[in-house]
């Protein structure tokens, strides 16, 4: 086509052009347009940044980059969470010279040793890690007003902090009292899911201690179900465990080392005894007032680690006791032992966990089936079942309360806290444990009034996508109280007890609305900022004296411009905490009108399949690729291989098939931009094409779809000129139409490649910057319905003789097209426009003309039925309202066809052609004849 001037492609030299034209460009201020506000979770900077998480901010710029081009003033802002205690733990770590520590900060993260020297100092790496952030995301392309940027530590941001938590107190939210945490006896602090290596989705439970005599002392076994002390067969211990007497609250228990370790953290004084080889419980008996003498029986499967050590055993509901009983019996061992059912409910026999096991057909314990059964009948008794008479006979439900009650104003039981799931392991590599806290500060999660708020508020904010909704409620439903202080780490003090801490799940809530001013608020001296000044920019509250008035002023019409947020971004894992708990603090602090309007969540990274994790090594870090592929490579890839709320899966190989496509993209580009022929109706149908493809782009990034964009304003763009430039007739070089086709083109991609946005815009000699041109708008006059059917119909018809062409294997003289008569016209328009496709053909074989026609109408009937299936629907609903003249379509391509392939092209009307396959000819589906 042409002598084409070709510059080359060249990733890094456009990066470093757009760069400089970039440095103050994504400052925004309010205006007289319309607000755009998104936000995304501020990153903790205590590594560098991997490719996982260039994507959480990949997509907002994207979302960001669209909007500025549709008109709106968009502010998408940084800054930096430091607040808590991982980082101290590092530099201690560092300090200590852990060698895994310093392998990851030197080896991984790449820190030269004199900067990894000052790591001692927490804040050192905090503002080390920061900059690397502003300056690997800046590398990215990322369109953010770094005016607004800020580190939670800043004296400014503790005050800001200091207000919301008076307001939270104010409310009543802020409380105080004892109650079960997670907790560090390394750290000697409470652990939130940040600090954790392992088991983030482990729940505190609280059990029953059933109290066993055995001797003078007690034999504690934790349940669940303290309703089935009566049907306990039997205790189990593990024989290869070690146990321990301790007193107790003064008094005799026998537990497992690990349980005596945790009573402690409980509320107990334990004072250890002697050791006891848990051979010796074997055998041995005990006794419960509720359930008489059981003996003791040996089970590997009883967790030393999991509450007491020690078990009961109900093998009549317990699938597991059951099972674990029916071994031994089988070895022929403990034969007299019964199961004794003590619950009566429905469908499940006399003896519900035996029913249940042999119905399944389990052999034995390993069977992985067993927790799923355990659940079942757990959920079937406790819903609908029933005691029997003689154990008082109330519902399940009912019974278990009372009899745990009644246990421990009795018979000596008390409460445990447990994990559900095991290990809990904290990030200093401790076993993370229950630790019943007094004086702990807690914010009330569990107020129902508040938690109604919460609701109300999350069914008026649009969540995408939709099906998050049921985590967002399921979580405000289950929130417990949470502590929101600790003793050690960075952040700002709590107001009543300046021993503490606020953490850093607590000091995040309501910063979008601190963004808003953070620019501004730098320039007051932090003494001034009282809760009063912060009252009047938030709130509009008016009080004597308030220090620079005319800075406030300032400051309050930014946070009314800009707020309430438009989106927050976040990955799908803070739903249980972060993005709910901001609702909380949003609808105490907030009116109604500034409460937050939407939130888009991600899925998870992968790299080549598996999880992509720091401390595991699994990464592959964001300036890495962005230094090997470039930054539009590593943005098209991220945005184009999931939808932002899939997961993503990170491979090299498909990253440099991205590479090669936007170089594909590029040289087009530039090949074509320039063409100066007169248009041909190929042009009229790229450009009718071209208005669909801005549609759907448009819709696609309105609604979050990445992928959906890039398929359409890529690759849907991409196959039409491929066509196009097929069609154009011979030493045609295309025409002017083309630079219109090239400026739509470099504007839709440019959100997604905006280097090479740049660097295109400007050879397409388009006004300022593409970043802030205009964003196109699709034009209805141009769309061509009738030119968009005649050249699919040609191409379909091109891809059959094709497709014949391979089949048959010879080497053809002559191609006949057959065109369907007229009467299979109306056939396939009446099927089309059918709401009932199954009746139809009855319908039409009542019309006179086609009874006639016999068997061949109802054949044809029934292909135009599958040929309608297989067409698009923007294809067959133009086509059930006016047949197109297939004839005039061919005549005008015949020439095309021809030179495609090579031999003359006959077109004929298939009923008066002689040829036996010229009857499957059909609308949109002419026969081929290949001769
Ligand atoms: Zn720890």
């Amino acid at each position: 086509m042409g002598v084409w001037k070709l510059t080359e492609f060249d990733l890094a030299k456009f990066e470093e052009e757009a760069h400089e034209e970039w440095t103050h460009a994504f400052e925004s201020n309010p205006s007289k347009l319309e607000k755009f506000y998104l936000t995304v979770a501020y990153p903790y900077p205590s590594g560098a940044m991997h490719v996982g998480h260039g994507r959480t901010y990949i997509v907002p710029d994207v979302v960001a980059r669209f909007w500025r081009m549709r008109g709106k003033q968009v502010l998408f802002p940084m800054a930096f969470h430091v607040t808590g205690a991982p980082v101290v733990g590092i530099s201690k770590r560092i300090a200590n010279k852990d060698p895994k520590t310093i392998h990851l900060y030197r080896d991984l993260y790449k820190v030269p040793q004199n900067v990894l020297d000052e790591f001692t100092n927490p804040l050192t790496i905090v503002r080390h890690f920061a900059a690397e952030y502003q300056r690997v995301m800046t590398a990215c392309g990322l369109s953010i007003d770094w005016r607004r940027k800020f580190i939670t530590v800043d004296p400014t941001y503790s005050k800001f902090i200091e207000w919301q938590w008076k307001h939270l107190y104010e409310a009543g939210h802020v409380i105080k009292g004892a109650h079960p945490v997670r907790y560090c006896t390394v750290d000697d602090n409470p652990v939130g899911d940040h600090d954790l290596l392992e088991g983030d989705k482990a729940e505190v439970i609280k059990f029953t201690l059933v109290m066993f005599r055995y001797g003078d002392a007690f034999i504690p076994t934790a349940t669940l179900r303290p309703e089935t002390i009566h049907g306990v067969t039997n205790l189990w211990a593990n024989p290869c465990v070690t146990y321990v007497r301790a007193i107790v609250d003064g008094k005799a228990w026998i537990v497992s080392k690990e349980a005596a370790e945790k009573l402690a953290l409980q509320d107990h004084t334990v004072e250890l005894r002697e050791e006891i080889p848990g051979s010796d419980l074997i055998d041995k008996k005990v006794s419960h007032p509720l359930c008489g003498e059981v003996p003791i029986l040996p089970a590997e499967f009883v967790d030393p680690d999991m509450a007491s050590g020690v078990v009961m055993s109900v093998p009549a509901h317990a699938p597991f006791d059951y099972i674990a009983l029916r071994d031994l019996q089988e070895k022929g061992k403990y034969k007299d032992i019964k199961p004794i059912p003590l619950i009566k409910v429905e469908g499940y026999g006399e003896v519900p966990a035996q029913y249940a096991v042999e119905k399944a057909g389990i052999k034995n314990q390993m069977d992985s089936r067993m927790d799923a059964l355990t659940q079942e009948i757990y959920s079937a008794e406790f819903s609908k079942g029933k005691l029997f008479e003689k154990y008082g006979g109330k519902p399940v439900r009912v019974a278990r309360d009372e009899v745990a009650t009644l246990m421990i104003e009795k018979y000596d039981s008390k409460v445990m806290y447990e994990f559900d799931i095991r290990p809990v392991i904290c990030r200093c590599g401790n076993r993370v444990k229950v630790k019943i806290l007094h004086d702990q500060w807690f914010l009330k999660y569990s107020d129902p009034e508040w938690k109604k708020q919460v609701s109300d508020h999350l069914r008026d904010m649009a969540l995408v996508p939709p099906e998050v909704r049921l985590e967002f409620d399921r979580t405000v439903d289950w929130l417990k109280d949470w502590a929101c202080t600790r003793r050690v780490g960075l952040g700002t003090r709590f107001p009543w007890d300046t021993t503490q801490l606020i953490e850093p799940l607590s000091d995040s809530t309501i910063y979008m609305a601190y963004y808003t001013i953070a620019h501004r608020i730098r320039e007051i001296d932090p003494v001034f900022l009282t809760p009063e000044v912060f009252d009047y920019i938030f709130l509009g509250k008016k009080s004597p004296d308030l220090p620079e008035k005319k800075k406030l002023d300032a400051m309050r019409e930014e946070f009314l411009y800009w707020y309430p947020y438009n989106y927050r971004f976040s990955a799908k894992d803070l739903i249980s905490n972060h993005l709910t708990f901001q609702i909380f603090h949003h609808v105490t602090v907030f009116p109604k009108d500034k409460l937050p309007l939407g939130m888009v969540v991600f899925g998870m990274g992968l790299l080549n399949g598996a999880k992509m994790s720091s401390s595991k090594g699994n990464v592959f870090l964001l300036e890495d690729a962005v230094e090997e592929f470039g930054a539009d490579t590593v943005r098209m890839f991220l945005m184009g291989s999931a939808e932002p709320w899939q997961d993503f899966d990170w491979r090299n190989e498909l990253v440099l098939s991205t590479k090669k496509q936007i170089e594909r993209f590029y040289n087009t580009v530039m090949e074509i931009k320039d063409a100066d022929g007169e248009p041909h109706d190929i042009d009229r149908w790229l450009i009718s094409r071209l208005q669909s493809h801005i549609t759907r782009t448009t819709d696609a990034l309105t609604n979050f779809q990445t992928r959906q964009a890039l398929q359409e304003a890529y690759f849907g763009i991409e196959t039409d000129l491929k066509w196009y430039r097929r069609r154009l007739p011979e030493n045609s070089d295309g025409s002017r139409e083309l630079h219109t086709l090239c400026s739509v083109w470099t504007r839709l991609l440019s959100p997604f490649i905006p280097f090479t946005g740049e660097h295109l815009w400007k050879e397409l000699a388009g006004e300022g910057l593409v970043s802030f041109a205009s964003w196109p708008v699709a034009d209805d006059a141009l769309v061509n319905e009738k030119i968009e059917l005649a050249e699919e119909l040609l191409s379909r018809t091109v891809e059959d003789i094709e497709s014949i062409r391979k089949l048959i294997q010879i080497k053809p003289k002559s191609i006949t097209i057959s065109l369907a008569p007229e009467w299979k016209w109306e056939v396939f328009s009446l099927i089309a426009k059918s709401g009932d496709r199954n009746t139809v053909i009855k319908e039409i074989m009542k019309i006179e003309a086609m009874r006639q026609r016999g068997k061949e109408a109802t054949d044809a009937a029934k292909q135009c039925t599958t040929l309608i299936h297989r067409l698009p629907p923007n294809v067959v609903e133009p086509l059930s309202r006016e047949p197109v003249n297939e004839r005039a379509v061919f005549e005008d391509a015949q020439a095309f066809l021809e030179q495609e392939f090579g031999v003359p092209v006959h077109i004929t009307d298939a009923e008066s052609s002689c040829h036996a396959k010229a009857v499957t000819a059909l609308p949109f589906k002419p026969s081929i004849i290949i001769e």
